[in-house]
């Protein structure tokens, strides 16, 4: 037997900085500071990411490039191992990714690259608890996402393993 289905997108387009609560935008400003600290000589591509833990702070941090380009790292691994590696964190309520070029104060529509996705979602696992997807969307836009589940539907996750483990 054959089943069709269907997967929500459940998203929320916020279509000016007006549009946007004052926490997001103070969350956006401080993804938006990390582009100016990130090392990206190869790419020119400056990606900042920044996350609101629930006691209200917020943490930061940028892709970091590499010779052997492999080695590089994203801005929202850097930032979420680093996260992971301090103990006894507040959770995570909401993330927010954004980029511009080298030179361009122009910031320009980005979402996350498929691993960046899966390390997302072990930090979602990881708190259990849910957390806001925030992305510079362009042209003055921003896409919010309720969590990563809806950007890596049909995911391997911890109960994958645990399913297929005897
Ligand atoms: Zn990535």
């Amino acid at each position: 037997m054959k089943k069709d289905f269907q997967i929500r997108l459940d998203a929320t387009l916020y279509e000016c900085w007006e549009d946007l609560p004052a926490d997001y935008r103070q969350l956006i400003l401080e993804a938006r500071k990390a582009t100016d600290e990130s090392y990206a000589p190869y790419s020119q591509f400056h990606v900042g990411a920044a996350i609101l833990l629930a006691d209200g702070s917020m943490l930061r941090a940028n892709n970091q490039e590499n010779a052997s380009y492999p080695c590089g790292a994203c801005a929202e691994q850097s930032l979420l191992y680093y996260y992971g590696t301090r103990a006894k964190q507040s959770p995570i309520v909401a993330m927010a990714i954004t980029a511009r070029r080298a030179g361009s104060q122009e910031f320009i529509k980005i979402t996350p690259c498929g691993k960046c996705r899966q390390v997302m979602l072990e930090t979602y696992h990881r708190q259990k608890q849910a957390y806001v997807i925030l992305l510079e969307y362009g042209k003055g836009q921003f896409l919010s996402l309720p969590s990563i589940e809806v950007l890596l539907p049909c995911n391997f996750n911890p109960e994958v393993l645990q399913e297929n483990n005897p």
